[in-house]
């Protein structure tokens, strides 16, 4: 018999979240890459929602509209729900051949928070167990990709598996002002290291480089990864005109908390200098934009 406080206890907890979460059948899983990604040597894509619960306000994604595979309430009412492809597990097991070099996920973070509730990446990991391709990339910011250690493990017995796994900023005031719903710093941290230790080549990724103490972030994340450094910046229309790029959101809270240089390429591009300055000392590299992330897929 069910406990009888159960379903109240989960409807005070679904009324405490920011999000809700649905659920629909998608007729494909993998994508072939364009882009930024197929520049840094990916050719598919595989994202197991649409809409990321993470819903940070410098995201990209709802900048790309039709072209991130929205709908037009996924970009307006960006972060609040998510959508579960419920045949993901499936679909992969037809389509994948074995060449791919995939990236998870250049539209949603495959560990966002609604993951917890509705798990969807088990079944996903247990597909592509079964049917390997040549390389598998999860990128994330979210510390719930240890629930699933065992069986991606268990993948990396069959394939190349690796981690680029974010890391934004030293500083907890700037998180909290930019990506309110993300783990702390000091997290990411050891979640970086518990994915090394056991055996999982996993990348400190900068992305994107919130405002921060660029020596203090980068003896951190060098110290906890024996990898070189990944990162990008805000995305600037000065620097480029056109496609995806950093939302208005994050434009707002840098103007009003004084931080609206970490969008200009000349200062952020000094910020990068200095990162790569302390990454060379200690004998690695930082690197930015496609050259970075193909290091994720070299
Ligand atoms: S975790 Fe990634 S995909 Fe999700 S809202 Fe943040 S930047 Fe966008």
């Amino acid at each position: 018999m069910a406990w009888p406080w159960a379903g109240l206890l989960r409807k005070i907890a679904a009324l405490a979240q920011w999000f809700h979460i649905r659920e629909d059948s998608a007729s494909s899983i993998l994508s072939r890459t364009t882009g930024f990604i197929a520049e840094a040597g990916f050719t598919h894509s595989l994202t197991p929602a649409r809409n990321c619960t993470f819903g940070c306000t410098y995201c990209y994604v709802p900048t790309m509209l039709l072209y991130g595979g929205l709908k037009k309430e996924d970009w307006q009412r960006w972060g609040q729900f998510t959508t579960f492809k419920s045949n993901a597990a499936e679909l992969l097991a037809r389509a994948v051949r074995g060449n791919e070099l995939i990236y998870c996920s250049p539209l949603v973070d495959p560990y966002q928070p609604a993951e917890a509730d509705d798990p969807h990446m088990p079944a996903i990991l247990e597909a592509l167990t079964a049917r390997p391709p040549r390389l598998f990339v999860f990128q994330t910011r979210g510390p719930l990709i240890l629930r699933d250690l065992p069986l991606i493990e268990r993948l990396a017995t069959r394939t190349d598996v690796r981690v680029s796994f974010s890391i934004t900023t030293n500083r907890e005031d700037v998180r909290r002002l930019y990506e309110p719903h993300c783990a702390a710093f000091a997290e990411r941290l050891d979640t970086v290291r518990r994915l090394r230790a056991s055996g999982i080549r996993t990348f400190s990724t900068l992305a994107p480089l919130l405002p921060c103490d660029p020596e203090e972030l980068a003896a951190a994340a060098l110290d906890a990864t024996t990898e070189n450094l990944v990162g990008d910046p805000f995305h600037s229309r000065v620097a480029k005109p056109h496609g995806a790029t950093t939302r208005k959101q994050a434009e707002k809270i840098s103007a009003i908390h004084g931080f609206g240089g970490w969008h200009d390429p000349e200062f952020y591009n000094s910020v990068i200098e200095r990162i790569r300055t302390v990454a060379r000392a200690a004998g690695r590299d930082f690197g930015v934009g496609p050259p970075g992330f193909g290091w994720l897929a070299a």
